[in-house]
């Protein structure tokens, strides 16, 4: 059985055959740098009826060209350019300052300030090629003093709100202040979506503890993030920011040129299949497809790929998998090492631990164990939630309100199964009060 969970962006390539993915994966991302949430709305149904969570992604502060008026769009090296008169972006960097890198497309156009003259910089291009409306630009060097929500992203956070969206991730976030901004926001339209922050520039890796401690997850972003910092220090970044959310107990995804040959081929190479892997080993709970899915020309044979590697990978967690270390600072933390002992000592086949937040499952997902977790839970939205949690089957069970009913479910769902052997339940005693301080030993 895989353990490791499967998100995918929609887009053009898999929207009529996701009736077809949707037994091998455990939730979507909407991408609203180029959704609409009347796009959205078209798959709200099937993802509502087979419990694929949903994750919305904003564009946060995504700089773009929103103007060339260059008459020569093809810049050579050497040229000058005025950024605010020749090319335009969508927001004002109006902080840049000299010496500072304008990445433009990927990377693969450079500029370097000379002068900021507040309304306009000028530019010197050191490496050129031509420029279009609506590609992407990268500052690296620069702080961005911007806000990191607009008037597009509310809405479309109220419509995440209101369409129960397990998640919102948000881009290019910087601190904890930037989390604390969405949440209250958030809050304020009375949802409950909880947020990823997505870690792609240098101040994000930066502040990666203040912004894991904040958020509920956060997202290797891989795309940008090889933009922002020199591409060889992709490898080391992804190790410490999963190695952060597992020790705060937090969703990890990771993403990005996951299964890139496969955008144009029907199989993998051998490299992808290595990162797939080695991601695991470095412990993130999930891995996303994007161009492999949104305008690939292979969506379910990449989703298939994926599946078939993760599968294999996750049998040798054990062996080969990141030792994961949570911090130990609540009394579930604490509880939780317990249950890893416990598995260890006596070769437990199942844990269940009965949820209302999910917050257990996920803390005892991130020890790793090589036996199923089953968390049962009333609450649909933390079934779908725990569906991106690294070796969670989340499943519904009718409100608990007494021991003895939980441990009656439990056993009959451990008779299912394993059959026979040792299994542990993970309790909140007395019942009612939402706090897990309590493991039973069970055996059949
Ligand atoms: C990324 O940059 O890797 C990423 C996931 O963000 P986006 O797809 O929004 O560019």
């Amino acid at each position: 059985m895989r353990k490791t969970k499967i998100l995918v962006t929609l887009g053009p390539s898999l929207e009529d055959k996701l009736d077809k993915a949707i037994n091998l994966i455990d939730g979507v991302r909407f991408n609203m740098s180029h959704a609409t949430t009347d796009y959205c709305k078209r798959f709200l149904n099937i993802l509502e009826k087979n419990n694929i969570a949903k994750v919305m992604d904003l564009k946060g502060i995504k700089i773009r060209i929103k103007e060339v008026k260059l008459k020569n769009k093809i810049l050579k090296v050497g040229d000058k350019v005025v950024i605010g008169e020749d090319i335009k972006f969508n927001y004002n960097i109006g902080t840049i300052e000299e010496g500072h890198f304008i990445l433009i497309n990927d990377g693969k156009i450079k500029l370097r300030v000379v002068k900021n003259k507040g309304d306009k910089i000028i530019a010197v291009v050191e490496v050129g090629g031509e420029v279009k409306e609506g590609m992407g630009v990268n500052l690296p060097d620069t702080k961005i003093e911007l806000p990191i929500i607009d008037e597009t992203d509310l809405k479309n956070i109220k419509f995440a709100v209101n369409n129960d969206f397990e998640y919102i991730a948000l881009s290019f976030v910087r601190n904890k202040e930037d989390v604390k901004e969405l949440k209250d926001i958030i809050n304020e339209y009375n949802g409950d979506c909880e947020v990823i922050s997505k870690i792609e520039t240098k101040e994000g890796l930066k502040n990666i503890k203040e912004i894991a401690r904040e958020s509920d997850g956060v997202m290797v972003a891989r795309g940008d993030l090889g933009v922002e910092i020199p591409i060889e220090n992709i490898p080391i970044e992804q190790k410490n920011i999963l190695r952060t959310a597992n020790k705060y107990g937090i969703l990890s995804i990771t993403a990005t040129q996951i299964l890139d040959s496969m955008v144009n081929n029907p199989y993998p190479t051998r490299a992808e299949i290595t990162d797939i892997a080695n991601a695991i080993y470095d412990g993130t709970d999930c891995l996303m497809l994007s161009n492999e899915t949104t305008i690939g020309k292979y969506p379910i044979e990449a989703i298939k790929v994926l599946n078939k590697v993760a599968e294999v990978a996750d049998k040798h967690y054990e062996e080969f998998g990141d030792k994961v270390c949570l911090g130990v600072k609540s009394i579930d933390e604490g509880l939780v090492y317990a249950v890893y002992e416990l598995y260890k000592k006596l070769n437990v086949k199942l844990v269940i631990t009965p949820t209302y937040s999910g917050r257990t499952a996920k803390l005892i997902s991130k020890l790793r164990i090589g036996s199923k977790i089953i968390a049962p839970t009333p609450n649909i939205k933390t079934l779908k939630r725990l569906r991106l949690v690294w070796g969670v089957e989340s499943c519904l069970m009718k409100e608990f309100n007494d021991v003895e009913s939980i441990i009656n479910t439990s056993k009959s769902i451990a008779k299912k199964e394993i059959g026979k052997g040792i299994y542990l339940i993970t309790l909140g005693h007395p019942i009612g009060q939402k706090k897990t301080n309590t493991i039973k030993v069970e055996s059949i």
